[in-house]
């Protein structure tokens, strides 16, 4: 008998290398400088995405190279249970000197995804280790997307990402993220809106007994779902308030938002609220090297050091010096070259350039964002917001036009409610002149 997939005729791959999109050949990239790559062909695009919001000083930045290969010439790696190296207690200093008030310490994982993972576990062990062992649960947001490992995927509402995994994922109760171009009422004011926003959290807390709740989970800036949603006024300190009247953490994802996007260096100064704890990754190490952190404020810190005396929970690169090495060098530029003003300044020059190119636009619907961070909403119709048909894939054959035509774009479809939206994002690096941006 004849197997059910015997039948298929498989064409031949030109590639060994297991690529997440299976249907087409992508081109080979060969080199990068500035804010352009270049592939094998010789063809250059222009990096108006920063990849995945990741390479924010551009490509082949001297500094960073040279930071790495000196760091590569001394030591590349020591297993963390063995040692601590300089440069990881270097750039953990730097961090928690320019971080939200009472962090005080980091800990170094490969990506966001794992910065994720360790968030949830170092809250769930804080719980335990406070003999509040009965506090089990997440209280996450739709629109969002915290990574693809089984815990992150969990939290995360991309119901495109997450249906085929549903039944290996925790349970998470989510809510209803700051959505305000969609879910704003007409005559509500942006405060009654994001007011009503907390209320609907209050009450699923009160549902899960707020005793039983471990920590609120959200992207201070939402990124890869909806496209750059940014909260209204005191949504954050709503949150907080809330998190705190309960006991309840609240962990905040600037995987995408953080390390400088939105102009200020954490979007959460932005909205005056200070999380438990922050996860950054991307910009942190600006694609040199894979990196993301968790910053932690010290109450967890301290109880962790006085009851068990340790963080259940490691990976083999924990704190790889190379990638220690790339970040500290990334941070040492923004910081000495003025990049967060410069953040700020560029992407109200992208801001007006956007508006006069798309803002009468029939088919984007919103402009929003916030630093060098902006996403795009497509709709069929501005009056009615529809969206485009799924099945017309309009964010892959966007991304297929861009590139052929040499730039680098971030669009993406969004799945959330059984809602399907095709959006926009841009990201470009922090050195991009006003010229590039046009
Ligand atoms: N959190 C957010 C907000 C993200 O945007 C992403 C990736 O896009 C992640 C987590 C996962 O990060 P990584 O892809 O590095 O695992």
């Amino acid at each position: 008998m004849t197997a059910p997939n015997a039948a298929r005729s498989f064409q031949p791959s030109t590639t060994h290398v297991f690529h997440r999109q299976l249907q087409h050949d992508l081109p080979v990239a060969v080199s990068g400088r500035g804010i352009t790559l270049t592939d094998s062909q010789g063809k250059t695009y222009l990096d108006a995405s920063g990849g995945a919001a990741v390479s924010c000083l551009g490509h082949a930045h001297p500094d960073v190279l040279a930071a790495m290969h000196g760091q590569i010439d001394r030591l590349a790696y020591a297993h963390t249970s063995f040692f601590t190296t300089e440069v990881a207690e270097e750039l953990a200093d730097v961090l928690i000197e320019s971080a939200p008030q009472g962090m005080s310490h980091v800990y170094f994982v490969s990506g966001g995804s794992e910065a994720m993972e360790a968030a949830l576990k170092m809250a769930r062990q804080y719980f335990v280790e406070i003999g509040q062992p009965q506090r089990k649960h997440f209280v996450a947001r739709r629109q969002s997307y915290h990574g693809n490992t089984l815990g992150a995927l969990a939290v995360g509402g991309n119901e495109w990402r997450r249906a085929q995994f549903k039944p290996l994922l925790i349970d998470v109760a989510h809510v209803a993220a700051c959505y305000e171009y969609r879910d704003r009422a007409l005559d509500e004011t942006p405060e009654a809106y994001g007011q009503r926003l907390v209320a609907e959290l209050e009450k699923t807390l009160e549902a899960l007994g707020p005793e039983n709740v471990i920590a609120f989970v959200a992207e201070t800036v939402g990124g890869a779902t909806a496209g750059v949603l940014t909260a209204v006024p005191g949504y954050f300190k709503g949150v907080r308030a809330l998190c705190d009247r309960h006991g309840i953490l609240l962990i905040l994802d600037e995987v995408m938002c953080g390390m400088g996007r939105t102009g200020l260096l954490h979007a959460c100064e932005q909205e005056g609220v200070v999380p438990d704890i922050l996860a950054v990754a991307k910009g942190l190490g600006g694609g040199y090297q894979p990196i993301g952190a968790v910053l932690a404020q010290a109450k967890l810190v301290y109880t962790f050091r006085q009851g068990s005396g340790l963080f259940q929970h490691g990976h083999t690169y924990l704190g790889h010096a190379v990638a220690c090495a790339a970040a500290l060098a990334v941070q040492r530029v923004i910081q000495r070259d003025g990049l967060l003003v410069q953040v700020q300044e560029r992407g109200q020059a992208l801001q007006s350039m956007l508006q006069s190119a798309f803002g009468a636009h029939p088919h984007v619907g919103d402009i929003r964002g916030r630093g060098l961070f902006w996403g795009l909403e497509l709709v069929q119709d501005r009056a009615s917001k529809q969206w485009f048909d799924p099945a017309l894939t309009l964010h892959a054959r966007i991304k297929r036009q861009a590139m052929a035509q040499g730039l680098m774009v971030y669009p993406m479809s969004g799945t959330v409610d059984g809602r399907h939206g095709d959006h926009i994002l841009l990201a470009p690096p922090f050195i991009a002149s006003e010229t590039e941006l046009a």
